[in-house]
């Protein structure tokens, strides 16, 4: 397909990798890409990054409709940059978009258009450890009225951001409270999609958790309030009495890639892994009982989080004595291996720009 590419007139100067936060910096550039009922998907171009203009009554700020991805750039050791399972993040943006009234992009096109915009900017892949560069693509509805129906208009970007460390002074154990009150998302509702509109519903509970010291919320199912679900926008894992227990995927939860890849070698490697209910009754008594061995949420951003404490309903559970449990520092070295080219890639997870 062809892509028109717009050079920036005032590079920008690429940041000091110790001030790298998550987020704040971006490239000098941005893929974008319209979609008409008419035309398809056209316009593709890469543009100086920018602001962008919208039509007061678009779609997107009226009716929420947006979906995004989030993947990172890895430097390797020997200077070049690569991606990790780049077509799970299309697939399920594909999912994301048939969930929202949103166009699909054909998968071919979504790699195509993904890889020319990362070769475009790869020197801003930072190369100090632990550091990326985040990419975010995201598509909006953007028709031009207030009736509420599927979109026939929609706006593909994708823009991409140097990161630091997420651990700055090496993998730290969070503090969790399981929310009792609100919810994230119901089966048959948008849990498994990647919209904004999940995370708009989910600030308040993450708010006051925050407010009461714990970094993110544990959530319950939507309907009775049972079982557990996610961890803020981390999928979560235990291992209890030897077996490690991750929540299926029922529709409410969203599919990571990083859960699918933690699943994907711990089953390698001979362990039990099993997806399905665990409800908040069980995990309480293996808590009580000390046969909850460790907990861990994992995500792009973070990897693996180990969970230090869990708080429900104000009582304050202490796992693994708050420390960082074999089978959460494995998966972090062997994917953190992976993904900056340290380890070999058995699976063939990684991307490699040529
Ligand atoms: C993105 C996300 C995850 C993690 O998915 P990865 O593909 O592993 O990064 C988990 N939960 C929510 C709600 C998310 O938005």
């Amino acid at each position: 397909m062809q892509i028109t590419f717009t050079k920036t007139t005032c590079p920008k100067e690429k940041p000091d990798p110790a001030t790298l936060g998550f987020g704040k910096l971006f490239t000098d550039h941005m893929f974008m890409m319209d979609y008409s009922r008419e035309e398809g998907w056209h316009d593709a171009r890469i543009v100086p990054f920018a602001n962008l203009s919208l039509h007061p009554a678009s779609t997107v700020l009226h009716y929420g409709s947006e979906i995004f991805e989030g993947l990172k750039a890895y430097r390797r050791a020997d200077g070049k940059v690569q991606l990790f399972r780049p077509i799970e993040n299309i697939r399920r943006m594909n999912n994301s978009a048939e969930r929202l009234c949103l166009p699909t992009i054909p998968e071919d096109m979504a790699m195509e258009v993904l890889l020319t915009f990362v070769r475009t900017e790869q020197d801003w892949t930072p190369s100090a450890p632990g550091t990326s560069l985040y990419l975010r693509p995201f598509m909006f509805g953007n028709d031009e009225t207030l009736g509420v129906h599927a979109v026939h208009n929609a706006t593909f970007v994708i823009i991409a951001s140097p990161v630091g460390s997420y651990y700055k002074e090496g993998i730290n154990p969070v503090r969790i409270m399981i929310e009792d009150e609100d919810v994230r998302a119901v089966r048959g509702g948008t849990g498994y999609a990647k919209c904004g509109g999940n995370y708009a519903a989910s600030n308040r509970a993450g708010e006051r958790a925050e407010q009461k010291g714990y970094s993110q919320v544990l959530w319950l199912d939507g309907v009775e309030r049972k079982y557990i679900e996610e961890v803020g926008a981390m999928n979560v894992m235990f291992k209890i009495n030897g077996e490690i227990v991750t929540p299926m995927l029922s529709g409410s939860i969203l599919p990571g890639i990083t859960r699918k890849s933690c699943i994907e070698m711990l089953k390698k490697e001979g362990y039990t892994v099993s997806e399905r209910l665990l409800s908040i009754d069980e995990l309480a008594a293996a808590m009580e009982n000390g046969t909850l061995e460790e907990a861990w949420g994992c995500g792009t951003a973070a990897v693996v989080s180990p969970i230090g404490e869990l708080c429900y309903k104000g009582v304050r559970y202490t796992v693994n004595g708050g420390g960082i449990g074999e089978v959460t520092q494995h998966l972090y070295d062997v994917l953190t291996g992976i993904q900056w080219g340290r380890l070999e890639d058995t699976f063939g997870w990684t991307c490699g720009l040529e």
